[in-house]
């Protein structure tokens, strides 16, 4: 059966973005396809200034919202990245094969280290090393699929080449894992700034929607968006942004086509109504199942604590035989 790994990073609340980038398809098809394991990778939420109360508190809510979202804790481990050394003890290994010159160019370590400096704050070396740990997550467990939206896909083939180097250099170690962005919603963008990706990170309410939001905040959301100048609704990314992304939205959320969306509504204003709803049908069981999952937070700790034991058990074989092959 092939290994499939992914997961989120408790640096805010869980987004529509991640939900239908990745989320979803955790919980419809790889849990039932694959040996699959999730994660909260709480490590690298410590890459940008952070408060450690929030990111306790934000990583108890993503597990929740995972379990809420539909992981099944009997088809899938889902787990803590920092309960599991071996993720750590993997990303020194593998800081010994990568290049600084390999981290540099990372697009997302471009964006965010300018981001940090223009708060006018320094840039954590672990937010130019983070690749290399998420190299590490993925490589411990032998994955063979790594489920992630479309921003994700230059470190999974970070990943890739480190793999492939490692085993050249050192023997073969490591499976070299591949990166399945979803065909639709591989990249929701943010409703206020069609240019930028929805993020949970930023912070900024408005362009936003949130797993927890109420329906009427989704409804207020989503009829806010900026849309393009133009008056029909056309499928066009580079001429209509902000359509486009709502069109990529309601199809992800309703099993549809976005070019053939595009054809049944006539109006922005019926756009937005259409997928506001839509929006709200896909969050209504997820935010059902949160509200319940609340109510029994011990049932929470059980599922990681078990998520932590299976983990370390998959990990260790592999984090061993790196150690031994690069000669430790
Ligand atoms: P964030 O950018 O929200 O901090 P994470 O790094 O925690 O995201 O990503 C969790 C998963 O959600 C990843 O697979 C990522 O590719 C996906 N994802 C995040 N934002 C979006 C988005 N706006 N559209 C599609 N997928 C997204």
């Amino acid at each position: 059966m092939k290994r499939v790994f992914s997961g989120v990073k408790p640096t805010g609340h869980l987004t529509l973005g991640n939900y239908l980038g990745a989320m979803r398809r955790w919980a419809t098809v790889d849990q039932h396809q694959a040996d699959a394991l999730f994660c909260i990778v709480d490590l690298h939420a410590l890459t940008v200034d952070h408060d450690p109360a929030r990111v306790r508190r934000l990583s108890r809510q993503a597990a929740t919202l995972l379990l809420a979202s539909g992981l099944d804790p009997e088809l899938c481990t889902v787990f803590v990245q920092s309960h599991v050394d071996e993720h750590a003890r993997l990303s020194y290994v593998l800081e010994c094969v990568a290049t600084d010159g390999e981290m540099r160019r990372m697009i997302q370590y471009k964006e965010k280290a300018v981001r940090e400096r223009e708060r006018g704050g320094s840039v954590r070396l672990s937010l130019l090393t983070y690749p290399v740990l998420m190299a590490a997550d993925i490589l411990a467990y032998g994955t063979d699929e790594v489920p992630v939206g479309d921003d994700q896909t230059q470190h999974v083939e970070l990943a890739r080449d480190l793999a492939v180097r490692f085993n050249q250099r050192y023997g073969h170690t490591f499976v070299v894992p591949r990166a399945t962005p979803p065909q639709v919603a591989a990249r929701v963008m943010n409703l206020q700034d069609p240019a930028s990706k929805m993020g949970k990170s930023d912070d900024s309410g408005p362009g936003i929607v949130y797993l927890l939001d109420e329906p009427d905040v989704v409804r207020k959301k989503v009829m806010r968006a900026v849309t393009d100048s133009g008056r029909e609704v056309v499928y066009d990314r580079a001429a209509q942004p902000g359509v486009a992304n709502l069109l990529e939205i309601l199809a992800a959320c309703t099993g549809g086509n976005p070019s053939e969306l595009s054809g049944v509504y006539e109006s922005y204003g019926s756009l937005k109504s259409a997928t506001a709803e839509a929006v709200v049908e896909v969050l209504r069981p997820v935010q059902e199942r949160h509200r319940e999952l609340c109510a029994d937070p011990g049932y929470v700790e059980g599922v990681l604590r078990d998520g932590a034991e299976r983990a370390r058990a998959m990990a260790r074989p592999t984090v061993d035989a790196a150690y031994r092959a690069i000669g430790l």
